[in-house]
């Protein structure tokens, strides 16, 4: 099964507007006319729609880094997913980690921001991934399950069409300390037999998981090549046109 691999941009908390809209315009000037991966860039939200502007009419995609699950109201801070689309957002990251660990979204609300995301037609990256010490004891395999298992309860294969799975260990992401290939394409297996077992094995045949964890152009074609890996989240080095373009090219 042939999955397009495809690299997402978490440029996260970081860049001023200029930067933001140089670094747009300079990841369009490097990959738009690139076939051998989709691409997406998840700026902070005031600079969406300056991107979107910046990649109008270009192949590189649109997303958000966080949504909130209600569509209007009293919550002060907050982006409803319409007004994600409105900016021309067509995807979203959900369950980030450090939205998970840092910001406190627990599974329940990880759960109802995909459904909002769903709900607006926005393309949801789900994240799922193990801290360290759940690493250490043995417990990888049932914590990205439990994450999967209930972000993706009740919902339908037509429903999770468009949805990408991001594997991101919490030890790797921000640390420098990448996966190893073998150990990432393990995780990835297991991940794509729950998802055969939660959604059926046609549906899990074709949905695509990336990597995500202090990647960088030296490490992403060691990724790229393992069977189960169809693509990479990176953070800090995506803050860097030149080497965001040589990991987005990694695979050839
Ligand atoms: C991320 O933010 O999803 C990420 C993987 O960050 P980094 O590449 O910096 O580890």
């Amino acid at each position: 099964m042939s999955r397009t691999p495809i690299i997402g941009g978490n440029w996260k908390m970081n860049l001023d507007l200029t930067e933001a809209q140089t670094l747009a315009t300079e990841v369009r000037h490097r990959l738009s006319a690139y076939l051998g991966a989709q691409t997406i860039v998840f700026p902070p939200f005031p600079y969406l729609l300056p991107v979107a502007e910046r990649l109008a009419g270009s192949s590189i995609g649109l997303g958000a880094q966080d949504l909130h699950f209600e569509a209007k109201g009293a919550f002060t801070g907050a982006v409803s997913a319409a007004m994600l689309t409105s900016v021309g957002c067509k995807w979203v990251l959900i369950g980030h980690s450090e939205r998970r660990h840092v910001f406190g979204d627990d599974d329940a609300v990880v759960a109802k921001k995909l459904r909002a995301a769903l709900n607006a037609g926005l393309k949801p990256v789900l994240c799922v991934g193990e801290k360290l010490e759940e690493r250490n004891s043995g417990e990888t395999f049932r914590v990205c399950g439990r994450q999967l298992r209930t972000a993706l309860e009740g919902l339908t294969v037509s429903q999770l069409e468009h949805m990408v799975v991001a594997y991101e260990p919490v030890w790797a992401i921000g640390t420098g300390l990448v996966a190893s290939p073998e150990q990432a394409q393990e995780v990835h297996a297991d991940i794509r037999q729950k998802i055969g077992d939660l959604l059926g094995v046609t549906y899990a045949t074709k949905v695509r998981i990336q990597y995500g964890g202090s990647v960088k152009s030296s490490s992403a074609a060691g990724l790229l090549t393992q069977e189960d890996i169809d693509g990479l989240l990176v953070g800090g080095a995506s803050l860097q046109a030149e080497e965001f373009a040589a990991i987005v090219k990694a695979k050839g």
